[in-house]
Formats: C-alpha cells, sequence, structure tokens
C-alpha cells in the first residue's frame, strides 16, 4: 500500500483533516488540484468565514490556534433584524459565559496557516497540482489513477474536494440538489462606526445580509441577492454599491465609506445520498455545501473531521483504517449534526427569503420571542457555537 490514507482535496476541509492526524503513525497523501498560492485556488479566497467557538475549539486543541488567531476577529455579540418588521434577537459571548461567539478570519489566511503547518509534518504529502481521473475500490484497498498516469493506493480515500466532488462521480453517488436561485455577493466593506466585535444579520425582502467583524475595522459582508441581481450589482460604482446596500442594511454602523473588490457565488443545496462507501468516506462540501445564510457549512465540515479523526485514531496501531465497522461509527455519529444542520439552513432560507406580509410578522414575533426566552436563546446560541451534539475528543480540547 503506497498510504493508509488519501484525502482528496487540500482545501480547508481537507487540509484540516490532514492536520488533525499529523501526529499520527500513517502515512497520508493529500491530492489538490490548485496550487494553495495559486490566485484561483477555489477554498482560499478572500471570503469571511465565521468560525464558531466550537470550531476554535478544535484548532486550539490541533495546536493551530495560535497561528491563527492574529488573522481573526473575536465576534461578541450578534444582532439579528428583518428589514420593515419589528422584533429583534441579541445573543452575546457574555450570556453564553464564553470569551467569544465565534471568530472571522479570511479564508485565504486559513489557506496559508494550514499549508503551512501541512509542509513541517513528515508523514503528510502534498501531492499537487494533481486530480483523480479514476478509482477502483478493491476488497483490500482503494486504487486512484491520477492525471499524471500515476496510480497510487490506500486503505481509505476520504473525498474532501468541493461540492462538484469528482470522487462522488467517479462512484456514481447520487445527490440530492437544489439551486435557491439566489447568489452571495462577498466583498470587505469599511463603515463610519466601529463595529465592536459585532456581527449583523439583517433579513430583508431580496435576501439576507450579514456583516461580520474583521481586522483593521473592515466588515466582511455576504449579501445574498436573486440570481440574475448579481452583475449588476457588482458593476455599479462603488458609492452606487454602498448606497443600495445601505438602503438595504441601515444605519446600524454609520455610513458605509468603502468597498472593497466584489465576488458572487451561486448558491445551492448539495447533499450526498450516502457519506460512505466501501473505503471511502465523503466530508466537507463533498458530502453537504450549505447555503451560508447561517455561516455554518465550513463549521460543520470541521465537526465531519474532527470525528472522522476521532474514530480513526484508534489505540490500535494496526488497524485498517477503511475497515467498514469504523466508517459505520463515523456515519451514524455524524448523521443528527448533518442532518439537523442542514435542515435549519434550509428552513432559515426558505422562511427569511421571502416577501410574504404574514411571514413577515411572524419572523418579526419569532425573533422578539426568541430574544425574551432565555431557553430558546441560548439553545439557538449553543447550536450555532456547534456545541449541541456528542463532542468528539478534539472539540473538548483534547488531544488524539
Ligand atoms: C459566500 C460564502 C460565505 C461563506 N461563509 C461561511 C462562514 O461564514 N462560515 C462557514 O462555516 N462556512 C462558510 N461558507 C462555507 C465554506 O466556504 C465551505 O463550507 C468550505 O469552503 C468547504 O470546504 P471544503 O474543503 O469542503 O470544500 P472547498 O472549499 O470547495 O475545497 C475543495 C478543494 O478540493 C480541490 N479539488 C476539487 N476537485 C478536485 C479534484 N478532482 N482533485 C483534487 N482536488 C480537487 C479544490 O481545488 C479545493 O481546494 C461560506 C460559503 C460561501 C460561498
Amino acid at each position: 500500500m503506497d498510504y493508509d490514507l488519501i484525502i482528496v482535496g487540500g482545501g480547508m476541509v481537507g487540509a484540516s483533516l490532514a492536520m488533525a492526524l499529523a501526529n499520527s503513525s500513517k502515512r497520508i497523501a493529500i491530492i489538490e488540484a490548485v496550487s494553495p498560492q495559486a490566485a484561483q485556488q477555489p477554498s482560499y479566497d478572500d471570503r469571511g468565514i465565521a468560525l464558531s467557538y466550537g470550531s476554535q475549539r478544535i484548532f486550539e486543541a490541533l495546536g493551530l490556534w495560535n497561528a491563527l488567531a492574529p488573522f481573526s476577529t473575536a465576534i461578541t455579540d450578534i444582532h439579528v433584524s428583518d428589514r420593515g418588521h419589528f422584533g429583534v434577537t441579541r445573543l452575546s459571548a457574555k450570556d453564553e459565559h464564553v470569551p467569544a461567539l465565534g471568530q472571522v478570519i479570511t479564508a485565504k489566511a486559513m489557506g496559508y496557516v494550514l499549508n503551512q503547518a501541512i509542509a513541517k509534518q513528515n508523514n503528510l504529502e502534498l501531492i499537487c497540482p494533481a486530480s483523480v481521473t479514476k478509482l477502483q475500490q478493491h476488497a483490500d484497498h482503494v486504487e486512484l489513477q491520477l492525471n499524471d498516469q500515476r496510480t497510487i493506493t490506500s486503505q481509505l480515500v476520504v473525498a474532501a474536494d468541493g461540492g462538484q466532488s469528482t470522487i462522488r462521480k467517479l462512484l456514481n453517488l447520487g445527490a440530492l440538489q437544489h439551486d435557491y436561485q439566489q447568489t452571495a455577493i462577498t466583498a470587505n466593506i469599511s463603515t463610519e462606526r466601529a463595529h465592536n466585535n459585532q456581527a449583523f444579520e439583517r433579513f430583508t425582502d431580496t435576501g439576507p445580509i450579514a456583516l461580520l467583524p474583521m481586522t483593521d475595522n473592515r466588515c466582511s459582508l455576504v449579501w445574498t441577492v436573486k440570481s440574475g441581481h448579481e452583475a449588476e450589482l457588482i458593476n455599479l460604482p462603488e458609492q452606487d454599491f454602498l448606497a443600495q446596500l445601505q438602503d438595504r442594511f441601515g444605519y446600524r454602523l454609520g455610513k458605509l465609506i468603502q468597498v472593497g473588490e466584489r465576488h458572487s457565488y451561486p448558491l445551492r443545496l448539495i447533499q450526498a445520498d450516502q457519506p460512505i462507501q466501501h473505503r471511502i468516506v465523503l466530508i466537507g462540501n463533498a458530502a453537504h455545501s450549505l447555503h451560508p445564510i447561517a455561516g455554518q457549512g465550513f463549521n460543520l465540515g470541521l465537526r465531519d473531521v474532527a470525528v472522522l479523526a476521532d474514530v480513526l485514531s484508534t489505540s490500535d496501531s494496526d488497524v485498517d483504517l477503511g475497515d467498514a465497522r469504523l466508517l459505520s461509527s463515523y456515519k451514524s455519529w455524524r448523521l443528527s449534526d448533518q442532518d439537523s444542520t442542514i435542515t435549519a439552513t434550509n428552513n432559515l432560507v426558505t422562511l427569511f427569503s421571502n416577501d410574504n406580509p404574514i411571514l413577515g410578522h411572524l419572523r418579526g414575533a419569532g425573533l422578539s420571542l426568541t430574544d425574551s426566552f432565555p431557553p430558546l436563546k441560548h439553545w439557538l446560541a449553543k447550536k450555532s457555537m456547534g456545541l449541541n451534539d456528542k463532542q468528539p475528543r478534539l472539540s473538548r480540547g483534547l488531544s488524539l
């Protein structure tokens, strides 16, 4: 066997899994199509990622938080409102007795830290640029053919190759796909007032707007619009774009002063029919791509990583990593968190991307009710911090 484990996709999730298994005796290859330093690297772009408190704890347990912290900005408060309706919900780190509800970091900075760390590990080999063209499952191993004609084998293959996963396609695995007919516009914004570590989620009749606190007192914008409208907004002169955003978002951060480079992402839900196959596991976006409305996509993928690394790190050093019992134990552990996060995200999109006036009143009442009912608010905060389900060792701050 060439490797004990091959990870296909060295994006945020695949690279995190490699680092979670870095101190094991296992030989691990990471196959990545695009160099981490390349401008077109799809995982490590300029989008701001809201890391939950649970994700921060996983990175702490991996010994990576000290390197990530200088690029991160704490979220101490979250303000949720609905444009044109009464009712707000406020979540605060103080009420939840945690130092921060989450942290915001650009995907690019995360990629830099993860790839620097991978380069220092003897048991990790990054094969890049390379992609998989053929896959064969045998009784005791999987064989992958790469685009340079090389053939490599391992006990287990983990597909972390994103929403359009090649491994999922090579396996002919079905996936639920739903096009939201929405597109996210991202950019960095400078504002008149300091964000004071507050994150804002504002629902509007044309889609939700998130402004997340960032370094240098900037905010990271995710503005969801109906697909087809994004090109017009992206091409608007700076002050016209800011005026439209100001009209939708309001003046909670004072005047919006400057906008950086704008990017767009078409949004769809993708959920693989099966996360495991004979000697293969799908994790991160390859298994489930979510709408960014609640900032849960990467956090969910990182919880896949923490559980898979936990299951694979048994005390038996001769263990076969592709053993069907290990993979089904991973699948059953992840089922509830994956299903509930996907359903909650999907319901939020349906409820809050809707201009029905009756739903508008119900949303307002729901936000006020949540704000004034501490147990519900506490449950919501715990869910968004990724602390509601059975916690693997890394999420509890324990090394593997
Ligand atoms: C606008 C926006 C905002 C978001 N905000 C948040 C947020 O605030 N919080 C949050 O938790 N999540 C957020 N997300 C979701 C988050 O970006 C994704 O969940 C995350 O990128 C998934 O990581 P991944 O590694 O699974 O997949 P990807 O990031 O898609 O990475 C896949 C990797 O696999 C490589 N690859 C693909 N095909 C092959 C192949 N055939 N062979 C080899 N390599 C291959 C790619 O080059 C890439 O490096 C947001 C998403 C969007 C679009």
